[in-house]
């Protein structure tokens, strides 16, 4: 099943449900008496709803991040349905009451647990999108590719990122496929992300042939980090070892080189043998899987 359909399926059965709950509330105004709200049940709604506000922050960051990024829209139609169905919830909770004074509010613990869901599932998306510590991140002073991207793998844990696999140093590589058709990355310019030295630059690779890079350029900066740019089409490789090159400058193709299955971008920097989080541009956020990233030029 498409998994956009799916999730504004369920956008709209929350948004739903919430509604007619709220209706039968506000229709139960009134009949039977009217026991004042207690302090219970009002710590029980409140609770809840900022439990409900939290998860529905959690699943407009999370969810392109697990289920794709063509999600992006339907993640925030469920979102905001999520959100609405809280404040919804809340309201009504406030208003329904039974004529045999059976409050229908959640138990306080259950209202707690909802709250605790919700701040770990926002704390644990927050978590899976912020920049690893230990060391500074290099900052691309110009993409390496131009144009709306997305990344097919990326982040800081091997929940979103498969590179955990390999040599840690790889720990933070980011793939890039240009956000259309699976074969449109092959064949668009690599850019010089940094000003540096070329120190590796290997370009008659053929498609399937030689190590898990393909065709590469390394790059070193100024302050000794190396940046890689792995599975580069065959033959188009422009600069070689010795090189000084200016951010910005065309490189090479993009290609399905050494290891890649189609054609994407493979980006790292280490600096002694230690992995180093890379910013793709300037202002940008550190990439995770399910991003799309608009690469343009300063
Ligand atoms: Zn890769």
């Amino acid at each position: 099943m498409n998994p956009d359909h799916a999730v504004r399926g369920v956008a709209v059965f929350i948004l739903l449900s919430s509604v007619i709950r709220s209706l039968l509330a506000w229709q139960s105004v009134g009949k039977g008496k009217q026991p004042a709200v207690s302090a219970r049940n009002l710590a029980s709604a409140i609770l809840k709803a900022v439990g409900g506000l939290l998860a529905s922050l959690a699943i407009w960051l999370g969810l392109p991040i697990f289920l794709g990024s063509g999600i992006h829209e339907s993640a925030a139609w469920l979102a905001m349905a999520a959100a609405a169905s809280s404040i919804l919830d809340f309201i009504a909770s406030l208003l329904w009451r039974r004529p045999a004074k059976v409050e229908r509010t959640l138990p306080l613990v259950a209202a707690a647990a909802i709250l605790i869901l919700g701040s770990g599932a926002l704390g644990f998306v927050l978590h899976l999108r912020s920049t690893p510590g230990g060391i500074d991140p290099i900052v691309c002073a110009h993409p390496p590719v131009l144009g709306r991207w997305r990344v097919a793998t990326g982040g800081r844990t091997a929940l979103t990122n498969h590179h955990h696999a390999q040599p840690p140093q790889q720990d933070y590589a980011v793939d890039l496929v240009i956000d259309g058709p699976p074969d449109a990355s092959f064949g668009q310019i690599v850019h010089a992300p940094v000003d540096g030295e070329v120190t590796i630059a290997e370009g008659k690779r053929s498609a399937g042939d030689g190590p898990a890079e393909g065709n590469l350029i390394v790059i070193q900066t100024a302050s000794g980090s190396d940046i890689w740019l792995a599975h580069l089409k065959e033959d188009s490789v422009k600069v070689a070892r010795g090189d000084k090159v200016r951010a910005g400058a065309p490189l090479a193709a993009v290609g399905d080189t050494g290891s890649a299955n189609s054609p994407h971008l493979h980006i790292h920097c280490e600096w002694n043998g230690r992995p180093v989080p890379i910013m793709l541009g300037p202002g940008l956020p550190f990439a995770v899987r399910g991003d799309i990233l608009g690469l343009q030029a300063k």
